[in-house]
């Protein structure tokens, strides 16, 4: 805003100049959106991709449910593990199964903050369109948990400089992965598994799909087949899954 309130100064102050200056809220308005387009910068405010003071445990988050199919599966597989995960959820969706998100946090696991609608054009909407978003989802979800949602993953991981005031007005931090199995997009489990083990380490933060999941060549859901291995390498090297920590 600054920026943009001294190119319009000089404008009017010199207005052979107005090159520079319209130059200048291009560049601005670039670096901006560049910076939105990386879902793991935090050149637009705080954003947390991987875990602090992680001990031996990394994070499991799962993205774009619930479903009714493909949740009640993880939360089996995870009951199985001994291990917990966050749930990033659809407000829409949420609204549809809200029993299910009541298990999800019956279960141990936490339940937060992926939007209303999912919007693909979620990055460009206007300051009041977004705060919809965020505050609709964010109340449905309370209503299913009994808690406030305190992490907020961005549709896609893309976002725009509004959605940081947003954000802390409705007490929610940003949250991206360190790690992504694109389970929502690649139906190759085995690929899956790689993205997510190779050089894993304590502190990773790692992104799977729920909803919206990629089918395998049995037709399964690629979450399905690939968590059985995953669960089996984070036991093997001595790593736990947990949820992202609620404390600030
Ligand atoms: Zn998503």
């Amino acid at each position: 805003m600054a920026l943009h309130a001294a190119a319009l100064a000089g404008v009017l102050a010199r207005p052979r100049h107005w090159r520079w200056a319209a130059g200048a809220v291009v560049l601005d308005q670039a670096l901006l959106t560049g910076a939105g387009m990386l879902p793991r910068s935090r050149w637009l405010g705080p954003n947390l991709s991987r875990l602090e003071d992680p001990g031996r445990a990394v994070a499991l988050t799962f993205d774009d449910g619930p479903d009714p199919e493909v949740t009640p599966r993880v939360l089996d597989m995870l009951d199985e593990a001994g291990m917990r995960a966050s749930f990033f959820c659809i407000g829409a969706r949420a609204r549809a199964q809200a029993a299910l998100v009541g298990e999800i946090a019956r279960r141990g696991h936490t339940v937060e903050n992926h939007s209303m609608n999912h919007l693909y054009r979620f990055a460009a909407l206007g300051p009041r369109a977004l705060a919809r978003e965020v505050m609709t989802a964010q109340a449905i979800l309370a209503d299913c948990t009994g808690a406030p949602p305190v992490w907020f993953r961005a549709p896609m991981g893309l976002r725009s400089p509004l959605l940081q005031p947003v954000l802390e007005s409705a007490g929610l931090r940003l949250a991206s992965w360190s790690r992504r199995a694109l389970d929502g997009v690649s139906g190759d489990q085995g690929a899956a598994v790689r993205r997510l083990t190779r050089g894993l380490a304590a502190g990773d933060v790692l992104l799977m799909h729920d909803g919206n999941c990629a089918r395998d060549r049995e037709g399964r859901p690629v979450v399905l087949s690939a968590m059985p291995p995953l669960l089996l390498r984070l036991r093997q090297s001595g790593l736990l899954g947990r949820a992202l920590p609620r404390a600030a």
